[in-house]
């Protein structure tokens, strides 16, 4: 099988948008409640939706160290998330610097995130995201530099 498959996008799509329902729904119950811990009911529609990523991003929020890098005149953030003796770059919603999300996303559709991503989303709604601002310039250097696949 190769080439564009419109069943396998279309399903992408509705993974994504359910996925950003349940991390707004989440995102409105932790204003309500800070430092509430995500509910089984929310907890059970992301496995459904992500499967054996949410655990795992699950661990990478719990291991702590997730870094969000914003730019000072531009807003542009960058996150870095650490990783297995790397430390990756991460958009949350199309781009991360691990190999998963080279060869499984990217390379063979198998997921919409890779846990990294999911990760960077988890803690940014559970606000457990450190935020470091920087110039622009130096948001510039963090994405071309460190953080590569190793
Ligand atoms: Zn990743």
């Amino acid at each position: 099988m190769s080439g564009y498959d419109p069943d396998a996008a279309a399903t992408a799509v509705s993974i994504t948008r359910a996925g950003d329902a349940c991390f707004a729904e989440l995102e409105e119950l932790v204003e309500g409640n800070p430092g509430t811990d995500i509910p089984d009911d929310i907890l059970a529609s992301l496995h459904l939706l992500f499967g054996k990523n949410l655990a795992k991003a699950l661990e990478v929020v719990d291991a702590g160290g997730i870094t969000a890098h914003v730019g000072e005149r531009s807003g542009r953030t960058v996150y870095k998330v650490p990783g297995r003796g790397d430390v990756y770059t991460v958009f949350p919603s199309h781009y991360c610097s691990c190999q998963s999300f080279m060869y499984d996303i990217v390379g063979r559709g198998e997921a919409v995130y890779c846990k990294h991503q999911l990760a960077v989303r988890l803690a940014s709604v559970l606000r457990r995201v450190a935020r470091a601002p920087c110039s622009d310039q130096d948001l510039a250097r963090r994405l071309l530099g460190e953080g590569g696949v190793g």
